[in-house]
Parts: structure tokens; C-alpha cells; sequence
């Protein structure tokens, strides 16, 4: 067989020969960007060579700090073919963080979309390797800013050639590069090479996992700056989809609704999140998205009681499992034959069967003893395959790899038999109990089924008598507001959960706090979390 080196310069193939027609489409203050794959190549060669022009080499990093939108897309494209890698910034960390990263990666150029030069002016004078910034706009006037001087993403374009010389790459040099949101310490990199997202598109798009068709249309609300927005970017080139980017109105369910309607979206990939909130709008205003035939989610366990309300409104739900260092798929939740129907929601409730080029295992994380799959032992999950890291960029942390060289996830789940496997916890958010594991996971996954609860986050606090006790943190439906009470929560859990995983208070908040990509923040709540009172510390000592 040949030789033939997997890169990322296929997808730019296969988008400028067999896909010209298809559509990229973007938001924008008032109505929608129109584009097509036809129309962006010129512009991708053109990008390649600007960045040329500005000293890009083969293995620079060039980040960018945008929105989905189809000039992030255009880096998407150019930088990696040209030989850089890209590495897409996360907007929503907190300055010192975003600092830690630009310079861990010591990128060399950054591309930014005006309406996030506020977010970028936070590092000024505390990013010594770069040596440009490339402001994407439209034309509207400049936000105030001390960067310097700025280049103009569309004057460097048009300064351009229509053609570009591609570099012959190879497909183990770096493609793109993303940090983790780093709940310890500092956030950490990931580098994935041309050839584990190559083989990673490959895996998105089997029918068994993602299944993307030419006959899709794909609307990824998942940011692009979050673990390569699942993928899907690359895998739309490669099977031809017409994709819809929201920019920055991710998080606004009336205008995710309104565009998915418009530009007949049949595919839509979010964080659960997201559709708690499409699912409320949809249910108050009547209006329905009978295109979209699946709505892939992944970032955190999908709800049993948010699955059933998008199945109530017709919205089929594809659970999936990965992480940054994943790339990210590492499972999906699709319905095996062997399923009867009456079990299906339970499997999809899941998160899923690993895809197939990805070995899994669960493992004792004290001794790393393998764990049967028995739908009962639940340990730490272990992956390998050729799109898992072997470890962080400029940070060996030797832990994260068994002495076998599997990659130590830090999520904790059981599997059953058929191989479908059920997150219980993060290894540091299960809840320790007089000796007894407690999963947060399922408490909340309990409490949210709640008519009346819209969001519940549970961690555990010391405790004198038992180590840890779980404390939940609810927030009520807006129309429940106040009418609430911690005895109908614990009432209804009941019949739910055992006796001694009920939560020994349940304190109603606001709103969860949220982490970067819009997990619950569990640290922000342990940090600000009052401790049990002194009442019940003493009725607890007796
Ligand atoms: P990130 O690298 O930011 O994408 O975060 C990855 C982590 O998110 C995983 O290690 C899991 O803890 C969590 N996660 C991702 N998908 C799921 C899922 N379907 N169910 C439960 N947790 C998930």
C-alpha cells in the first residue's frame, strides 16, 4: 500500500473539489453571513499566505480567539496546511489563565474578532512572543485598546495570491493544538498531530458514532476553541456538509432556534446546558425544529429528564463521552440491536460504547487493578488509541499515563456487560461517606428530575463523623421560584436513591456557577461553600 501521509491538507481537497456548492453560513447582527467552501479556498490560500509573509513557520503556533464563524473556519484551514499549528484560544478563561496559555505556547501571531479585543487588551505587555495581532472585523469602529498596532485580517488577505504553494507535510507533525480548562493548577496542553485529527474525522463520521452525510446540515454551537468543536469542522469538510455557525449568540436558545429553523439544520452539537435552554424556549413558544434528526451533546451527563423533554419535542439526543486530550470522541450512546425497545432511553442515558480505534478500560485508581464489566465495579477510566494524548506540551506529568501507557482520564465509570459505559464521577468530585462512594453525577441527575428544579450541582463537604456528606445545590424553574422546598427534594428522592446518599442539605441558589465551556463549576461552589452548621456537626457526633 502507499505511503500516504493522513493530514488535514484532505479535507482542503476534498472541500475545494468536491464540495465547492456546499454552504458555510454565519450569523451576524442583522441576518447571516453566505458563503460557500468554493468561495472561502481562494481566501484559505490567500490566509496561507499572509501568514507566510508574517514569518509563519512549520510548527509555529498562531492562535486565534474567535467565535464559530467562518473566518475561524478559514483558520481552521490555512494554518495547519501551511505547516503552523493552530491553536484555538479559550475566550472564556480568566485572564491570568489566557496569559498562561499564549505563553506556554509561546505563540507567534494572533487572530482575534474585534468584539473580543476587550478580552485580549487584558494581556497587554505579558505576551512576549507575539509578534502580531490580526484584528477580524466588519468594519465596525475599533474597541479602545493598548495592543499596538493591529493588522487588518481582510487587507491581509487581499494583499494576497489566489493560489498557494501547499508545503508537502507530515502526519505526525503538530496540527493544532488546546488546553484543558485546568480545574487544578494551570490549564494544560494538548497537541494533536495532522494524523490523529485526520483518523479522528474518520471516526466522527461513522454512522455509528457522529454520522455525518454530504446530505447534512451541521449547526456546531459547541465553541470552536472547545476541543476542536467535537471535531466537527474537519469531518463537515470531509463529508461535504453545509455548516451554520451561531458566532457569538451560542448561548441565546430564541436565535440558536431561529437559525437552526432557517437554515434547516439537521444536525446540532451542544453542552446539555444549552438545550436545557432550547428545550424552555421551544416549550414555550410552541415552535418545533422538525429538520434536526440529532442533537449530539456531550460535555457533562446528560439529564434523564432533559433527554425526555427532547424527546417530547421531538429532538433525538446522541450522548457522547470525550475530553481535550480525547480529541475529543472517546464514545457514543447509539442503541445497539440487541437492545429491546423498552430499554432504549436507558442505553442512550449512557455514555455510549467506545468508538471503534480507541481502547477502554476501568481500573482501580489506588491500585490500577482492571475492573470487570459488570455493570457494578466502577473505577477510572483508561483509553489508548491514536488519537489520545501520551501527555501535555511542555508538561510531562507522568501520572496521566499508566506504566502500560494508557491515558488516565480522571472520570470514574462502570460498564456493563454489552460494553456501554456509565460515568459516576470525577475522581475528585465522588463523594466519600463513611468509607462508601456517593456519585454526585447520580444525585444530580436525581434531584434534576424534579418538575420543578432546573439545575442541581452536589459535592461533598467534611464532615466530623462520616469524611464527606453530599450538599446540593439547587436552582428552582423560574415559574417554582421560591415554592420550592429541601423536604419535597428529599421526598422525591426517596424511591431514587438510597437511603444514606440523601443529601444532608440542600441549599437553593441562582444560578450553578459555570466553568469556561459551561460545566458546572464544582470548585467555585466548594471554594464559596458555607460548612455544615454547628447543629448539625453535633447531631451527627451523637
Ligand atoms: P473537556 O476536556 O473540557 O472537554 O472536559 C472533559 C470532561 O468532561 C471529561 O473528562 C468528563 O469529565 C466530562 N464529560 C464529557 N462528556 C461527558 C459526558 N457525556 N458525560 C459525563 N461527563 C462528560
Amino acid at each position: 500500500m502507499q505511503d500516504y501521509e493522513l493530514t488535514i491538507q484532505h479535507a482542503l481537497w476534498r472541500i475545494q473539489r468536491l464540495f465547492a456548492r456546499k454552504e458555510v453560513v454565519t450569523k451576524q447582527e442583522s441576518g447571516v453571513h453566505r458563503t460557500t467552501y468554493g468561495e472561502m479556498v481562494p481566501r484559505i490560500n490567500r490566509l496561507a499566505g499572509a501568514l507566510k509573509r508574517l514569518g509563519v513557520k512549520d510548527g509555529d503556533r498562531v492562535a486565534t480567539i474567535c467565535w464559530n464563524n467562518y473566518r475561524h473556519l478559514e483558520l481552521y484551514y490555512a494554518i495547519p496546511c501551511m505547516g503552523a499549528v493552530l491553536h484555538t484560544l479559550n475566550l472564556r478563561l480568566f485572564p491570568k489563565d489566557l496569559e498562561f496559555v499564549v505563553n506556554d505556547a509561546a505563540d507567534k501571531v494572533v487572530f482575534v474578532d474585534q468584539t473580543l479585543i476587550p478580552i485580549l487588551n487584558q494581556l497587554v505587555g505579558k505576551m512576549p512572543s507575539v509578534k502580531q495581532i490580526v484584528n477580524i472585523s466588519n468594519g465596525q469602529p475599533l474597541p479602545e485598546h493598548q495592543l499596538g498596532e493591529l493588522l487588518d485580517y481582510e487587507t491581509l488577505l487581499a494583499a494576497e495570491s489566489e493560489q498557494f504553494e501547499w508545503p508537502r507535510l507530515k502526519e505526525n507533525q503538530a496540527a493544532a493544538m488546546c488546553y484543558t480548562s485546568g480545574t487544578t493548577g494551570n490549564p494544560k496542553g494538548t497537541v494533536y498531530s495532522h494524523r490523529s485529527q485526520f483518523l479522528h474525522t474518520m471516526g466522527v463520521l461513522q454512522v455509528d458514532n457522529l454520522a455525518l452525510s454530504e446530505k447534512d446540515t451541521v449547526f456546531p454551537i459547541v465553541p470552536m476553541f472547545h476541543a476542536n468543536s467535537w471535531g466537527l469542522p474537519y469531518a463537515c469538510g470531509f463529508a461535504g456538509c453545509k455548516i451554520i455557525f451561531p458566532d457569538r449568540w451560542m448561548g441565546d436558545a430564541a436565535s440558536v432556534v431561529e437559525l437552526a429553523e432557517s437554515e434547516s439544520a439537521t444536525i446540532v452539537g451542544g453542552v446539555p446546558t444549552i438545550w436545557t435552554n432550547v428545550a424552555g424556549y421551544l416549550e414555550e413558544t410552541g415552535k418545533r425544529l422538525p429538520k434536526v434528526h440529532t442533537v449530539i451533546c456531550g460535555g457533562s451527563a446528560i439529564p434523564r429528564a432533559l433527554m425526555e423533554r427532547m424527546d417530547k419535542l421531538g429532538l433525538r439526543m446522541l450522548h457522547a463521552w470525550g475530553m481535550t486530550e480525547t480529541s475529543p470522541l472517546g464514545s457514543t450512546a447509539t442503541v445497539r440491536s440487541w437492545i429491546p425497545p423498552d430499554q432504549a432511553l436507558e442505553a442512550r442515558l449512557h455514555q455510549g460504547l467506545v468508538v471503534p480505534a480507541v481502547e477502554i478500560r476501568i481500573a482501580d485508581p489506588a491500585t490500577n487493578e482492571e475492573l470487570p464489566w459488570d455493570g457494578v465495579a466502577f473505577g477510572e477510566i483508561q483509553v489508548r488509541g491514536p488519537w489520545i494524548a501520551k501527555g501535555y506540551y511542555n508538561n510531562a506529568d507522568p501520572e496521566k499515563l499508566t506504566k502500560d501507557g494508557w491515558f488516565r482520564t480522571g472520570d470514574v465509570a462502570k460498564i456493563d456487560p454489552d460494553g456501554y459505559i456509565q460515568i459516576v464521577d470525577r475522581t475528585k468530585d465522588v463523594i466519600k461517606s463513611g468509607g462508601e462512594w456517593i456519585s454526585s453525577v447520580d444525585l444530580e441527575n436525581a434531584i434534576m428530575g424534579h418538575p420543578k428544579v432546573l439545575e442541581a450541582a452536589v459535592i461533598g463537604l467534611a464532615h466530623p463523623r462520616w469524611d464527606e456528606r453530599p450538599v446540593a445545590f439547587v436552582v428552582e424553574r423560574p415559574e417554582f421560584k421560591g415554592k420550592l422546598t429541601a423536604e419535597e427534594i428529599r421526598e422525591f428522592l426517596t424511591d431514587k436513591v438510597a437511603k444514606w446518599w440523601l443529601p444532608d442539605e440542600i441549599r437553593f441558589i441562582d444560578e450553578v456557577p459555570k466553568t469556561s465551556v459551561g460545566k458546572f463549576d464544582k470548585k467555585v461552589l466548594r471554594n464559596g461553600a458555607k460548612p455544615f452548621s454547628e447543629a448539625a456537626t453535633a447531631a451527627a457526633q451523637r
